[in-house]
């Protein structure tokens, strides 16, 4: 099976890029996603996901979980530790290196990353939205602290993880005596992150807690570009085939003053929406740099002796490193459209096209009114039955028209009426989202209509 699933019924005209503020107001109204402890005024950079948030994001998580370590067998999965020993800090460079530079504007008071700042603005020490004088850079750590222990004084300081790939390497010995992989293999992770970012903000794009997903794939050095180039590939295959609009999608190569000294290359995959060419994840080339450093620091001998040539050598480890707040956010941006009105939807519509295997809701099941009730027990049976096998809602409140726009507008593929007609043959209308097309399917074939259509196969 290929990634890239056929999606022709989706519309694949341009639409106009959408302003981040829409999505943050159909977020809060539909339930996706709310500011954080918003009674108090809210913390900046930190968001809760509510009713359908969730399911959106549980789905993002088990695609990529699915098609990187289900799907591939020389592929595993850890769930480690958000608190780890302060060493691997040190170890992983994070303590003396993980620093953003930052200006503050004299007259407007905003604060600005260094390398974002565009360069002439730099040159010139002058702030790029009111022009006013800027102070001279200072550095900040990202890194958040805490304290593990009870006694005043004897309390270990320790880091809430900048990153989540850490405990891939920490664990990666375990793995590999623990299971029965051979290089080359790789370890895949899905987990928190936290970072004290200085300019938080775009939403979900830039946030000081958000969710990463990692795998480090470890190989022999002299097939380490074999191995870049797949999983560069891979990935890009990947995100091509969550997405409606693939030429917003690109490669951007870092530069040569971006690249970490071990790094022969590295990729970024980037997305363009409402905020320019923005990156979506990172595919790095890092050499044996991480495990010689904590095979440096901790004392542990993390080399790999290859079981039939007893060569003995430090893996070399292609990463690609993404998020699933800028997945869940992208496709929001990728999938919301305000279609005008047409001969099909006389009111127009707010849709969210987004990928069936993804739409946090799968299926509707509306009675065509809701004081007859046989169409209400039709309907309630099938609900109760489609419930079992996928996110499905039962809703009876409105005219039909408006429960339609009503799950368009939170992406729900499918629609299914009950009618009169159903009360004489055992058929219902299926309506699918996009096209808005209908058709007419016996009740007893539903569940495998809708199998096919919305899980991933
Ligand atoms: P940026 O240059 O945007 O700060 P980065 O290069 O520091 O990002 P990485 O450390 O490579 O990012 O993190 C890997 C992935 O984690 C990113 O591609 C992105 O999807 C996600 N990510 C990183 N920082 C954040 C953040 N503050 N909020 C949400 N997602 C993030």
């Amino acid at each position: 099976m290929t990634q890239t699933e056929d999606r022709t019924s989706l519309s694949t005209e341009d639409t106009p890029l959408v302003p981040i503020e829409k999505i943050v107001s159909l977020c809060k109204r539909r339930g996706f996603v709310y500011p954080n402890s918003e009674i108090y005024g809210g913390v900046s950079g930190i968001y809760d996901f509510g009713p359908l948030g969730v399911e959106l994001r549980n789905n993002i998580r088990r695609y990529w979980w699915w098609s990187m370590v289900q799907l591939n067998d020389n592929v595993v999965g850890i769930e480690g530790s958000i608190i780890t020993h302060p060493r691997v800090w040190e170890a992983s460079g994070h303590v003396e290196n993980f620093v953003d530079r930052l200006v503050d504007c004299k007259n407007c008071k905003r604060r600005f990353r260094v390398d974002h700042l565009p360069a002439e603005n730099l040159k010139q020490n002058k702030c790029p939205v009111c022009g006013g004088e800027l102070t001279e850079p200072r550095t900040f750590n990202l890194m958040m602290e805490t304290y593990i222990g009870v006694v005043e004084g004897e309390r270990m300081k320790t880091y809430l993880r900048g990153e989540a790939c850490q405990n891939i390497y920490l664990d990666y010995d375990n793995v590999l005596k623990s299971s029965r992989m051979q290089i080359p293999f790789g370890i895949c992770q899905i987990g928190k992150a936290f970072r004290n970012e200085v300019t938080p903000g775009n939403f979900l794009f830039r946030q000081r807690e958000f969710e990463q997903w990692d795998l480090q794939f470890f190989v022999h050095p002299s097939e380490m570009q074999k191995w870049f180039d797949y999983w560069k590939a891979f990935r890009f295959e990947w995100y091509q085939g969550i997405i409606n609009h693939t030429d917003r999608l690109r490669f951007r190569a870092h530069g040569p003053d971006e690249l970490a000294h071990y790094a022969k290359q590295a990729f970024d995959i980037e997305y363009r929406s409402i905020i320019g060419w923005q990156e979506w994840e990172g595919i790095h080339w890092r050499q044996d740099w991480d495990l010689s450093r904590h095979s440096q620091f901790s004392g542990q001998d993390l080399s790999y002796t290859d079981p039939e040539t007893k060569e003995r050598y430090i893996p070399w480890i292609v990463e690609t490193s993404g998020g699933v707040d800028r997945t869940f956010l992208n496709l929001l941006l990728d999938a919301y459209e305000e279609e005008p009105q047409s001969g099909k939807d006389k009111e127009g519509r707010t849709v969210l096209h987004l990928h069936p295997w993804l739409a946090p809701v799968k299926v509707a099941v509306l009675p065509l009114q809701k004081n007859k009730e046989e169409l209400v027990t039709t309907a309630r049976d099938i609900h109760n039955r489609l419930k079992r096998l996928m996110v499905a809602q039962y809703d009876d409140v409105a005219n039909i028209g408006r429960r339609y726009r009503r799950q368009d507008e939170i992406g729900t593929p499918f629609c299914v009426t009950v009618d009169f007609q159903t009360l004489e043959d055992q058929t219902v209308t299926v309506r699918e989202r996009d096209g808005m097309t209908q058709i007419r399917l016996a009740i007893d074939e539903l569940q495998g209509y809708l199998v096919e259509k919305v899980m991933w196969r």
